[in-house]
């Protein structure tokens, strides 16, 4: 592109797209970048520059940018059709990778409910968790609500952010939702409970155990980020968190509501993170990775009881009635599958420890960096808690954007990332080189040491 193009795709840019999650008047002040291209780790954008994909594009692409299988596969189904309905009739990349995602999916997972992103596949979940209990004969129509956690993020529709738990995102519109019951989640660096982990008895989870105690005949289902809560700062729980949620499920005859979106497909070192604890829900919710990070696709899966529970004669309404347009898309479906294929051929999953044992090497050294609080790491996820007190553990004031600055020197050095508030995250896709992954480390050791040291 000649400087004239550029200028004025910058200045369209400006005019035309309002920015998700995006403050828009701080966006004008800053130079825009506008991608034109991708390959492997690397973005490029417009004016030419080559950046480092230090977040897989939002958590979504694992195998890196312009995969080649994925590539053809797509060219492949463009050459056979590009969309044709669900509902009521089929398509073959739906079918077939319905059967590929259940065979790697936790077992007791028996069934696929399609749609486009994270958000929809959580409010699928809601309704199939309360429709089945007003219609099932083995549901209980008084279950109605909703056990969540605090800090939790299921995603920007009016159902998932009444799930949700970050008041700086879900407070606003408090009016428009539902309630739901509120158990603490572990947040081992701040604990509530002043503990410490190990050696604590997880009270976080007594208090889930007390709301079901009291309140289980009337709660639905307990929705829950297995693992990691990703948009509250990369919260990593501790070993035995997801299992003990399972067993409370289990005890007070609650379903369990797993939202993988952003853990799923190999992103903490598993394929699903459930399946750390030998957990299986009795819904799991996909989507970011699920394509590879090629095109907005997502799943919830069930289990054959919950199925069950809506199957009946026309006249008895038992349908779910519930369907996006672009439900089960043949070219998004192709792409996942060749990414499924992917990790089976490429070994992935085995290949991603040296990666994680890496990244987790590089990531010790910036204890020394004097304004770093806390660093979480889970599989490639990573998260940078940086602190204005590393001894009080005092935050940096909101309006000093700390988070922003570092991201922007990482950017001045080549590298992409993003903050969530104060913490840094660090989300490689699976396959980033040893050099790329030190590179991104080195980086944003440098963006964190400039911003919180030297000024
Ligand atoms: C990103 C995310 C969502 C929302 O997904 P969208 O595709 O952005 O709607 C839901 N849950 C979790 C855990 C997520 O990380």
């Amino acid at each position: 592109m000649d400087k004239e193009e550029i200028e004025k795709l910058q200045q369209a840019d400006l005019d035309c797209v309002w920015h998700p999650f995006t403050q828009m008047k701080l966006y004008g002040e800053e130079t825009t970048v506008i991608i034109e291209r991708g390959k492997g780790s690397w973005l490029y954008d417009i004016e030419g520059n080559a950046y480092l994909d230090g977040i897989s594009s939002l958590w979504t692409n694992m195998h890196g940018h312009g995969k080649e299988v994925l590539d053809k596969a797509l060219k492949a189904q463009t050459g056979l059709i590009a969309h044709s309905t669900l509902l009521g009739i089929s398509n073959v990349p739906a079918v077939r990778f319905a059967q590929k995602l259940l065979e790697v999916a936790p077992p007791g997972l028996a069934k696929v409910f399609y749609s486009d992103s994270g958000s929809t596949a959580v409010e699928i979940a809601l309704k199939m968790a309360f429709q089945y209990h007003r219609q099932s004969a083995q549901g209980n129509p008084r279950k109605r609500k909703f056990l969540t956690f605090v800090n939790a993020y299921h995603g920007d529709t009016i159902g998932s952010v009444s799930l949700g738990g970050i008041d700086l995102f879900h407070e606003m519109y408090r009016d428009l939702l539902f309630g739901t019951y509120k158990a603490a989640s572990p947040y081992c660096y701040r604990c509530p409970y002043d503990q410490q982990y190990p050696g604590c008895k997880m009270d976080c989870l007594e208090v889930a155990r007390k709301i079901l105690d009291e309140h289980h005949d009337e709660i639905a289902a307990v929705v829950l980020e297995p693992l990691v809560q990703g948009a509250a700062g990369i919260l990593v729980q501790p070993d035995g968190f997801v299992r003990g949620v399972r067993e409370l499920c289990d005890r007070y005859d609650v379903f369990m509501i797993a939202d993988e979106v952003a853990v799923g497909f190999g992103r903490t070192g598993k394929m699903f993170a459930c399946q750390h604890e030998w957990v299986t829900p009795d819904i799991m919710c996909l989507a970011k990775g699920i394509s590879g990070g090629y095109l907005p696709l997502a799943a919830t899966l069930t289990t054959e009881k919950i199925f069950a529970g809506f199957l009946g004669e026309a006249v008895e309404n038992k349908t779910f009635f519930h369907g996006h347009t672009y439900t089960g898309n043949p070219l998004a479906c192709a792409v996942a599958i060749a990414s499924l294929e992917l990790f089976a051929e490429e070994n992935i999953m085995e290949r991603v420890q040296g990666s994680i044992a890496l990244l987790r090497e590089k990531l010790a050294d910036f204890q020394h960096l004097s304004h770093v609080g806390d660093i979480r790491q889970k599989g490639l996820m990573a998260g940078i808690e940086l602190v204005a007190d590393k001894k009080t553990k005092e935050n940096f004031p909101p309006g000093k954007r700390t988070g922003h600055r570092v991201i922007m020197e990482a950017r001045k050095r080549g590298v992409i990332i993003r903050p969530l508030g104060d913490v840094i995250v660090l989300m490689p896709h699976l396959g980033m080189s040893p050099d790329e992954l030190e590179l991104l480390c080195r980086v944003t050791y440098e963006a964190i040491q400039t911003v919180t040291e030297k000024t």
